[in-house]
């Protein structure tokens, strides 16, 4: 064992250039090379590649990767082979080889020269791939972004489905290490479930991201919002980031108002050509441009360690996705900003993509959409919800300032009273139904539901009625992050009693609760938060007033018949985004923003 300790820290150090491992990248390491299942469940920029990698150089035979997109299996064969001195070490094998190629990478494979070979799942299905790995020594099969295997996950690809099949195929016997960055427990056990890893052990790293500071804020109308992340993404001249939009033609809407703010940006979403967008990716990558404003078309793959921000302009239709997409900042470990600017109306456009899909989809889609919804709207702290979704307990009852519920905390109410009616509630259910149903049936809305079920004729229906339906919200998340209910996985949704509910019931005791948010009524809110702390943009004015020097000389007069220095000035301050804002600067008038 101490032999093997000590060649793994050599490999360690041979292959890769690092000191040490990092996490329990040394103990997935051993039980990968002992030939058994493995599942490591570790957030993004944890070192998972390293867990199959390592082993893979150092074990017989080829190992199989399987990954999701060309990109990352490219940068991936080009990050192992910059450590050694043959390049056929590492391959990938895809649509993307033509015949000759594909032959060469078969030789090498044949005459042991690879040790590491990236398939996508498509690769894998073909009958003569699967005949030729059977005829070759395989040492593992990784998945890796496993959760692709996952319908709850945030990015399912239905040919994930095939992989146990096709591994059965190939060899039975083979060990296989899967590896995600995103589980909630239901993403889990699909994957086990999927992957048929029975005797597997699951190696579980917190997905607590301490240095994204969490932040929720009212989406307000008009321009008011990009005016919003304007002044934030001032404040942090030169550094990347990214906005996530739903839409493509926002994406180009908000790049241009970025733009004239003097803000290097550029859009990103999948309506492009192929060519644009790997060279807007490129200039991402080699800081040519600060901030990508994208659809999540723009993501899996980036693996810039520097991303300060990550703003969702439109709230995603998952936590899974919110908590994937807002991981892609900080990967550097360096204190990294996550807003999301909220608005009701946005949940109503998601549930509009549902009402096409199948019964069994618009339910699963609604669910996930409900959880994001009670992410926005709590009170308490960001970082302790998420990782409560992600079944996980946080060690803390906050986490200090790196949040916006933690920084700014709402007043405490009691709420004994309260969390037994709730409790009762759901025993009057029996703990059968999902928050929602449970919010209606004690504010007593007159749904269908309620009818339907003959809720409505229960002794206990609208026994809150003399409180808001946010109120009985905030109290019933509340109860989830107390651990007095819990959701059951397999059903998903669905609030049971725990113990301390039980016991909480026989004899109730004081309990405090903050309360949700209403950010409809926060619309003024926004104007008020400044984050450019002093006002005055200096390279904008300078910007500004070369501009105005330029235009001075097109139209033959002096600078200041364009706009005079105070108007600059208010323009650096303010970054008016549309006319309407552009006339309430300072010396400017209608006629002028023509
Ligand atoms: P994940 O796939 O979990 O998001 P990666 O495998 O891409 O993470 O690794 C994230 C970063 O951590 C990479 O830049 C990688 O080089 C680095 N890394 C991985 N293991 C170590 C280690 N033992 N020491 C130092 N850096 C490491
Ligand atoms: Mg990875
Ligand atoms: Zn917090």
């Amino acid at each position: 064992m101490i032999a093997e300790q000590i060649d793994l820290k050599a490999g360690l150090e041979k292959y890769f250039g690092f000191e040490s491992f990092k996490g329990q990248q040394e103990e997935i390491i051993h039980h990968v090379m002992d030939g058994n299942d493995t599942f490591v469940l570790m957030p993004t920029g944890g070192g998972k590649s390293l867990c199959y990698q390592l082993p893979a150089l150092l074990m017989e035979g080829t190992a199989l990767v399987i990954s999701p997109l060309i990109a990352l299996m490219k940068n991936q064969v080009d990050s192992v082979r910059a450590h050694c001195e043959d390049r056929s070490v590492a391959h990938f094998l895809n649509s993307s080889l033509n015949k000759t190629q594909q032959r060469e990478v078969m030789s090498d494979i044949v005459d042991g020269k690879t040790k590491l070979l990236f398939v996508a799942p498509e690769t894998l299905t073909k009958e003569e791939n699967i005949a030729f790995f059977s005829s070759v020594p395989l040492s593992f099969v990784a998945v890796d972004e496993a959760h692709c295997i996952s319908e709850w996950g945030h990015d399912f690809r239905p040919e994930y489905r095939r992989i146990r099949e096709m591994i059965k195929a190939i060899n039975s016997d083979i060990p296989i290490i899967a590896l995600t960055a995103t589980a909630t427990p239901k993403v889990q056990s699909d994957i086990v479930k999927n992957l048929d890893m029975e005797n597997h052990k699951t190696f579980f790293s917190s997905f607590n991201r301490d240095n994204l500071v969490y932040e929720v804020r009212p989406k307000v109308s008009g321009e008011k919002t990009i005016q919003n992340m304007i002044q934030v993404i001032k404040s942090m001249p030169g550094q990347s980031g990214i906005i996530y939009v739903q839409a493509r033609k926002t994406t180009e809407k908000i790049t241009e108002l970025l733009k004239v703010n003097g803000v290097n940006a550029a859009p990103y979403h999948a309506g492009l050509d192929a060519k644009l967008r790997s060279s807007i990716q490129d200039g991402f990558l080699m800081e040519e441009i600060d901030v990508i404003v994208a659809t999540i078309a723009f993501g899996m793959g980036i693996d810039k360690p520097d991303v300060r921000f990550v703003f969702h302009y439109d709230i995603p239709k998952s936590i899974e996705n919110y908590y994937q997409e807002t991981g892609r900042a900080g990967r550097d470990g360096l204190q990294s900003r996550c807003i999301a600017y909220y608005a009701y109306k946005d949940i109503n456009r998601l549930e509009k993509f549902l009402r096409d899909k199948t019964v069994a989809e618009r339910e699963m889609g609604g669910q996930l959409l409900e959880e994001m919804i009670a992410y926005v709207e709590t009170g308490s702290c960001r970082r302790v919800f998420l990782l409560n979704y992600f079944g996980e307990a946080f060690k803390q009852e906050s986490c200090g300032d790196l949040c916006d519920n933690c920084r700014n905390p709402k007043p405490i109410i009691e709420a004994k009273d309260d969390v037994k009616t709730a409790l009762d509630a759901i025993v009057a259910l029996n703990e059968n139904y999902t928050v929602k149903t449970l919010v209606d049936f004690t504010f007593g809305n007159n749904t269908k539901e309620m009818k339907d079920y003959k809720f409505d004729r229960l002794p206990l229906f609208g026994c809150g009625k003399d409180k808001t339906e946010l109120h009985w919200n905030s109290v019933l998340r509340q109860m989830l992050l107390l651990g007095l209910v819990y959701k059951d996985i397999e059903s998903y949704g669905l609030i049971k009693l725990s113990e301390s509910g039980h016991s909480f019931l026989k004899s109730p005791v004081p309990v405090q609760i903050t309360t949700n948010h209403n950010y409809e009524e926060m619309e003024s809110s926004l104007d008020s938060k400044s984050d450019s702390g002093t006002a005055l943009d200096e390279p904008l004015f300078k910007m500004l007033k070369e501009l105005r020097l330029k235009e001075a000389k097109r139209l033959e007069v002096k600078p200041w018949i364009i706009f005079g220095d105070p108007s600059l000035i208010d323009m650096a301050t303010y970054y008016p985004a549309n006319r309407e804002d552009m006339v309430k600067i300072s010396g400017v008038s209608a006629g002028k923003t023509r």
